[in-house]
């Protein structure tokens, strides 16, 4: 029923990884430990839209080279790393075609490119699987139209990806929760809907138990911030797993379904 990279959803796809690929043994450490998890997919920043233009803004496509390098080494079929414009989107395609990269690579558009509808056309028309988050200002019913830019071209291979708003206000975390809207975004779409703790929280004490929360609210998936070393993550820092608290809790999650 699904189309988005060969999952069926019948046990929660989890997409662990570091928020930007800043090194290459960044993309190393990270695929051999999550392979090492018997899992096939990562996600990693190479290009970051980061609020303040001082701020690391993504090592670009030297990044994708390394993630590519260090995934096909171990078996990592899957990366999910953030398209910000069209000309980043078709530079992926290029580096796949010239290295001969058996790596399939999912674009995420992330929350601030949400309502990039030019950006949204331009991935509707191409076959590679999307990864849709919220944008952050964002109604279900507006999110569910920029995903429909996507549908729209023909190009079915989409997820949702929930990640905390800013529709009403919470003193806590550092968006507000959206993830008790799960259901209610279930109940309006057929695409699998997959909930991001990490970016929602921006707390690392929090993730996880907001991840069960989730998976309890039927997401379909959990997109994670997992980084080998987070003292020295150049991006999100704060909110990022340690390898040994993701595999414990990995090792002992059961998938709700
Ligand atoms: C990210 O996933 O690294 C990211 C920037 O997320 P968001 O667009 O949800 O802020
Ligand atoms: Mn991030």
């Amino acid at each position: 029923m699904h189309d988005f990279v060969g999952w069926d959803f019948s046990q929660p796809l989890i997409i662990p990884g570091p928020c930007a690929i800043e090194t290459e043994a960044v993309a190393m450490r990270s695929a051999e430990f999550f392979a090492s998890l018997g899992l096939s997919i990562m996600r990693g920043g190479c290009w970051k839209p980061r609020t303040s233009p001082y701020d690391f803004q993504g090592e670009g496509e030297k990044a994708l080279h390394w993630a590519l390098s260090a995934c096909q080494k171990y078996g990592i079929s899957t990366f999910v790393t953030e398209v910000v414009s069209h000309e980043v989107d078709d530079l992926i395609d290029s580096v796949i075609k010239e290295t001969n990269s058996p790596v399939t690579v999912v674009r995420q558009v992330g929350t601030r490119n949400a309502q990039n509808f030019e950006l949204l056309k331009h991935l509707g028309v191409k076959r590679n699987a999307v990864l849709l988050k919220r944008g952050m200002g964002n109604t279900l019913e507006e999110f569910l139209s920029a995903g429909e830019y996507i549908l729209a071209g023909g190009n079915t291979a989409l997820a949702l990806c929930m990640r905390g708003h800013r529709l009403k206000s919470d003193q806590n975390y550092r968006f507000a929760l959206d993830h008790d809207e799960i259901p209610e975004l279930k109940k309006l779409t057929w695409l699998p809907v997959i909930y991001d703790p990490s970016h929602s929280t921006g707390v690392q004490s929090a993730v996880l138990q907001i991840a069960d929360d989730a998976l309890g609210y039927s997401a379909d998936g959990l997109l994670i911030d997992v980084h080998p070393d987070a003292s020295i993550a150049q991006c999100d820092a704060k909110q990022a797993l340690s390898f040994q608290d993701f595999e414990k809790w990995h090792r002992n999650h059961k998938p709700t379904t």
